[in-house]
């Protein structure tokens, strides 16, 4: 574009310049004409030389028939004659005549002498009759006469030269007229086709800009990757279809989240990723507007989808269409990377359902309660799931502060041996007793900290208060402490460790952190980094809810876990479905495999107990064998062992706590 406006530019000059230099040249040729007309009109030498030579021979003529006849006539024709030839040469002195005469030193010496002797005849031309005047005439006349008929003769030649050098001029001027028409002729042209080649530039200029802004204006209305209208493009639509709605219509929003994209993120890589998510556009594309080509789809982000639907009012179609889509992401896709499972799980909300004023916020809260419910679950918006919402705002609220004030407390509960009934370790759980509100579970308010990154400090504080309290217990007692996958992926989480430790004086080898297996999931090389970190610290590792991720065994062989704790519905569900109870048995080898200890938790009833002790798992966990309460609650059984039964011991601290009565006692 550049190259082709300095072409413009170059053109443009150059023909301007022909034109002034055009007009110049018109203006220089046209004074110049003007010129050479002006020297052809004027006063012609040529023919005053010859009426000169004419009227000079006549005097002669005159004064030599005066002289042969004698009549008065002739003579005063002689006279006559005389007068007039004295004022022809008195034109010859002046004027265009005497430049001619002067052009030559000759010929103004001859022509002054002839003026002389002219005028010297006077007297003599007065006394015409006397014979000697006579004479004297005719003698001067003889001498006179050649000279005029030399200069008239020479005027004759001037002019015929001056008459050649202007027809020269002429036609020369002629001739740069002609090329100064061509010249206008081919600027002529070239403006033209300059003016149609630029016309047709600009007019290509303006359709690649309207192309691009058509680009930009779609670019910044749609996901690049999908093509799919993005969240302004949809709420645009959202608000039309609104105002267009008539009594016929419900517009239902349905907040689709795709169930393990992050797995096949994880696991496939990005490209793998994009492929699925490209496919899910298309497949929802269609469903949607089969259904109705008003309907809208948009990738808002990540996996997360939302449509727009036109329904028929009244006609509690929603669901009908949420399952289709659901069954139909429950089919492999199909993508350059092979067949990708996938699923999904849908919140819808109605404009019939008139509970919120913003249906992309009931069907985004449905949504969260379809994924709490399990995958490939579609749920309709509710009134109480605002109340859901009201309270994690609360809660989000107040967690800022529940640090600071001391609300956030660990209770413990113990770890044992299933066969001994040892105490082996205390896990330290949080208890948040909101002041207006009661106790809060942690697992409703860790998951509103990780969201609003107060899970740092409860985290901090967690690790520090069990430390602090791990000094007055028995030293083979260990203390495990959660983490969660923020602190781990966020948080300068080795430096907090290390130095929680060592301002407690507490050997690492005590603390056992507790990752959850979904924290497997996030970004799997930066946590098995940060893992192997931790462990060089001399803390141990445990793999905490194992079995309800997405169990990937490839982690578990590429970090060295020093503990497996198999989750409690595991347990709860072995009576009921011996499966269960061969995945425990499973995952007891697979322990063994790795070098860990298996850890069995959620154990309620002593059915579950003797199931275990079957096993031979290492460490069994659950209200059988005490819930989680205060290290207070704690202190007189740790301390009874202390002091009771084990009073002999050198280091009383290092003596087994035997919870046997403790268990027999609570249940
Ligand atoms: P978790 O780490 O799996 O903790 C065990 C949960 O099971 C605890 O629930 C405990 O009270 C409960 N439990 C123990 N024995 C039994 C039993 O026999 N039957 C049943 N039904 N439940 C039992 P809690 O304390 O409500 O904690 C829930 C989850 O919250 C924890 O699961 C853990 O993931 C998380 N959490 C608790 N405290 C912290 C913490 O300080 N930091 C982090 N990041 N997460 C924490
Ligand atoms: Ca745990
Ligand atoms: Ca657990």
């Amino acid at each position: 574009m550049p190259t082709a406006f300095n072409l413009f530019r170059v053109i443009a000059i150059s023909v301007v310049s022909c034109l002034t230099l055009a007009a110049i040249s018109h203006h220089y040729l046209f004074n110049a004409t003007e010129n050479v007309v002006g020297r052809s009109m004027r006063h012609d030498i040529a023919w005053t030389g010859t009426n000169g030579r004419l009227e000079a021979a006549h005097f002669e003529k005159y004064v030599a028939r005066f002289g042969a006849l004698g009549t008065t006539k002739d003579a005063e024709a002689a006279q006559l004659y005389y007068q007039i030839l004295r004022s022809r040469l008195s034109t010859w002195n002046s004027g265009v005549f005497r430049k001619f005469i002067e052009s030559s030193p000759e010929r103004l010496e001859l022509l002054n002498t002839v003026t002389a002797r002219v005028e010297n005849l006077e007297t003599d031309i007065a006394r015409i009759e006397m014979p000697d005047a006579r004479k004297r005439v005719l003698d001067a006349l003889s001498e006179i006469s050649p000279v005029i008929e030399q200069i008239g003769a020479e005027t004759f030649i001037n002019s015929m030269q001056q008459s050649s050098a202007v027809r020269d001029d002429l036609r020369y001027h002629q001739e740069l007229y002609y090329w100064l028409f061509i010249a206008l002729m081919l600027s002529g042209v070239i403006a033209i086709v300059f003016t149609a080649y630029q016309n047709r530039s600009l007019r290509l200029a303006h359709l690649a800009e309207a192309k691009q802004a058509d680009k930009l204006f779609f670019l910044a209305r749609h996901d690049s990757l999908t093509k799919l209208p993005n969240r302004s493009a949809f709420e645009a639509a959202y608000t039309s279809a609104l105002e267009r709605k008539t009594g016929d219509d419900q517009i239902v929003i349905a907040a689709i989240d795709l169930d393990g994209f992050k797995s096949v993120n994880d696991l496939l890589g990005h490209a793998a990723g994009d492929a699925v998510l490209i496919a899910v556009s298309k497949l929802l594309t269609a469903e949607t507007l089969n259904q109705d080509s008003r309907n809208v789809v948009c990738r808002i982000g990540g996996d997360e989808f939302l449509a727009l639907l036109w329904m028929p009012s009244n006609a509690p179609m929603s669901m009908e269409f949420a399952n289709r889509i659901l069954k139909t992401l429950s089919r492999p896709l199909e993508t350059r990377f092979g067949e990708i499972m996938i699923g999904a799980s849908i919140g819808m909300a109605t404009s019939e359902d008139n509970a919120v004023d913003d249906l992309i916020v009931s069907a985004d809260l449905a949504l969260t309660r379809a994924k709490v419910a399990g995958k490939g679950v579609a749920l309709s918006f509710q009134p109480d799931m605002l109340v859901d919402l009201k309270r994690r705002l609360r809660l989000e609220a107040d967690l800022g502060l529940a640090v600071a004030a001391d609300q956030i407390k660990p209770y413990y509960q113990p770890k044992v041996d299933p066969s001994t009934l040892q105490l082996t370790g205390l896990e330290a759980l949080a208890r948040w007793r909101h002041p207006e509100l009661g106790w809060i579970s942690p697992a409703e308010f860790v998951p509103i900290a990780e969201g609003s990154g107060a899970i740092f400090k409860i985290g901090k504080m967690m690790l520090d208060a069990a430390c602090r309290d791990a000094i007055s217990i028995p030293s083979d007692i260990s203390i495990s402490v959660n983490l969660s996958v923020l602190q781990i992926l966020n948080d300068d989480i080795v430096d907090v460790v290390k130095q929680v430790l060592s301002s407690h004086r507490v050997p690492a080898s005590r603390l056992t952190l507790e990752i959850t297996e979904s924290v497997m999931m996030t970004d799997t090389e930066k946590v098995l980094d940060v893992l192997t970190n931790l462990k060089k610290l001399g803390v141990r590792i445990s793999l905490d809810d194992f079995g309800t991720g997405y169990s990937a065994l490839s982690y578990l062989a590429r970090f060295n876990w020093d503990e497996l704790k198999i989750d409690r519905s595991f347990i709860q569900g072995a009576l009921c479905d011996p499966m269960n109870l061969t995945i425990i048995r499973t995952v007891k080898i697979l322990a063994q495999e790795i070098d860990a200890k298996l850890t069995i938790e959620g154990v309620e009833t002593h059915e579950q107990h003797e199931l275990l002790r079957g096993i031979g798992c290492d460490t069994a966990q659950g209200y059988l064998f005490g819930p989680p309460v205060p290290l207070a609650d704690l202190e007189p059984l740790l301390l009874g062992a202390l002091t009771g039964k084990q009073t002999k011991g050198k280091d009383e601290k290092k003596l087994p706590v035997d919870l046997t009565d403790y268990v027999i006692a609570i249940n």
